[in-house]
């Protein structure tokens, strides 16, 4: 009795001496689990970060001329020529980046929105806490009249949000990137995007469907998007916004950039991750979260197996199954992908027993 008593008391002892923050297993399903850390760094990408983290290194400076450099500079060149923007800068995560947008383009304005697209994302972050919102038209029908007769003195912009985690269905009406762009420069305003997820590559070969890539957005017209470097891209967490010149530089220069501005380890796995999308086929091989939303039937059933073998002589019976299991992160909501998994019998413990036995 004393013996089993100790023996639990070490136990306890030893996971609070555990950091709060370490690895674990992500046996859910859902690739990119927000609170399992979203996405995981491809190789090149966390050697990248260590690198930058353990070295020196030109994190502000210009060897070139011999001069103070930009941190900004580091990942500009490559966002664009990925996503085709003129401009581009990155910050902390896109929460941040969205902010910042509004601030330096909205600042002490209003923005209008249509009543569909007003998201609140995990944490309770929400667009019309963070400038004057203009809501237009209703939660399922929003209508090109509906803006046009919303702009007046005080709009500075327009914004559209990608309901990148819930849709709505049904009698619904929006309208496209394209007309909205119309209208905003019409009025001489700019179009601005929250993308949330943001994918570079477009994903509808792996069934994800419906998420627009950065590319399209920009081309549609939008004159900033924004979205996540650790959601559908797969890298660390950031917010990269993309965009016209005229705007990135008014976004750059608002003293808000450098409170939300990125830390050096994070632009080396930035770079590292978009370094890798210069060649699709790359980042679907390289980059963990694409390689695990386009992994084939049996490529998951080979995985299957393996830890159905594994867990063979426990007692749990564990069994082959065909199920479907969310994106996650906030993207592709009301879609699965369907895959191999392997279900297991808890035996004598109940699913809950099971489930904190795990924990
Ligand atoms: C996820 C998301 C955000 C926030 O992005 P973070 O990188 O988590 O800060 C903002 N807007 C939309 C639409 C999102 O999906």
């Amino acid at each position: 009795e004393t013996g089993i008593l100790c023996a639990r008391i070490l136990a306890r002892a030893e996971v609070k001496q555990l950091p709060t923050l370490r690895p674990v297993i992500n046996a859910t399903g859902v690739t990119l689990h927000t609170n399992l850390g979203r996405a995981c760094l491809s190789e090149r990408a966390a050697n990248a970060a260590a690198e930058a983290a353990r070295d020196y290194s030109t994190l502000e400076y210009d060897v070139e001329n011999g001069c103070r450099g930009s941190r900004y500079q580091h990942v500009e060149a490559l966002l664009c020529r990925l996503t085709g923007a003129e401009a581009a800068m990155a910050v902390n995560n896109n929460a941040a980046a969205v902010l910042l947008i509004l601030s330096a383009l909205a600042g002490g304005g209003e923005v209008i929105a249509s009543r569909g697209e007003l998201v609140e994302i995990g944490g309770s972050f929400r667009i019309p806490e963070i400038v004057t919102l203009c809501e237009v038209g209703a939660t399922n029908k929003t209508h090109r009249r509906d803006y046009e007769a919303a702009i007046g003195e005080q709009t500075r912009a327009l914004l559209k949000v990608h309901t990148s985690n819930y849709r709505i269905v049904g009698f619904t009406e929006s309208v496209p990137r394209e007309e909205l762009a119309e209208i905003a420069h019409g009025h001489g305003l700019p179009l601005i995007e929250d993308l949330g997820s943001g994918a570079i590559v477009d994903l509808e070969p792996f069934g994800i469907r419906g998420e627009p890539t950065v590319q399209r957005s920009l081309h549609a017209g939008v004159d900033v998007a924004s979205f996540s470097g650790d959601k559908l891209l797969g890298g660390p967490q950031a917010g990269l916004i993309v965009g016209k010149r005229e705007y990135i530089k008014r976004i750059k220069k608002h003293p808000l950039a450098r409170a939300l501005r990125l830390d050096k380890m994070t632009l080396a796995a930035l770079h590292a991750t978009l370094s890798a999308y210069l060649d699709a086929e790359i980042a679907v091989r390289e980059i963990p979260t694409l390689a695990m939303l386009s992994a084939s039937e049996d490529e998951l059933h080979a995985k299957a197996l393996r830890l159905q073998k594994a867990l063979a002589d426990t007692g749990v019976s564990p069994q082959l199954v065909w199920t479907g299991d969310a994106v996650g992160g906030g993207s592709a909501p009301a879609q699965e992908l369907s895959g191999w998994a392997v279900a297991i019998e808890p035996g004598r413990l109940s699913v809950d027993e099971l489930e904190e036995k795990l924990r």
